[in-house]
């Protein structure tokens, strides 16, 4: 899998992507350029929250967007990608992670093949969007799920 030179990885910030995600990177070898990426999408995307958004603190996204930050850094420290290659966006995620790669040139997304919507789908949606949508390569990292999951 050698050759990419500029490669970034979408996390979930969902915790269960982390191995396959590792597994990826050792994959693909050293690069001389890996970023990650982390979507903040709209909370009412996951709670359905829009009718309620007016009575919402408004540090409420804020809060989310600090806790987000944080563990974005730990991943990066994790696979030594620094600071300034630690993308956060906000946006639906799979339309900012391909902005994203072509803003950056990147050669190679890597997202894991489901993740926090749902172990059922065997290619999760953003998986399927950025497989579909991306003008590069893309490699879906399988996510073990836990056999009491399934
Ligand atoms: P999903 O298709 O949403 O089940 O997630 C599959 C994969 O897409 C995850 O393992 C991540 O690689 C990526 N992904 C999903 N949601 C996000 C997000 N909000 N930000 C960055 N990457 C994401």
């Amino acid at each position: 899998m050698a050759g990419y030179k500029n490669v970034l990885a979408a996390v979930d910030l969902a915790g269960d992507m982390d191995e396959a995600l590792q597994r990826a990177i050792e994959r693909v070898g050293p690069v001389a350029t890996l970023s990650i990426v982390h979507v903040l999408e709209p909370a009412y995307y996951y709670y359905g929250l829009e009718p309620a958004l007016g009575t919402l603190p408004p540090s409420f996204e804020e809060d989310l967007l600090e806790r987000a930050k944080t563990q974005l850094a730990e991943v990066g420290a994790r696979y030594g990608v620094p600071s300034a290659r630690q993308y956060l966006e906000r946006g639906y995620a799979p339309a900012q992670i391909l902005r994203l790669a072509e803003d950056k040139g990147v050669d190679l997304i890597i997202v894991g093949s489901h993740g926090r919507h749902g172990w059922r789908l065997v290619l999760g949606s953003t998986a399927n969007a950025v497989l579909h949508g991306a003008k590069c390569d893309v490699l879906a990292a399988r996510v073990a799920v836990p056999a009491s999951s399934r």
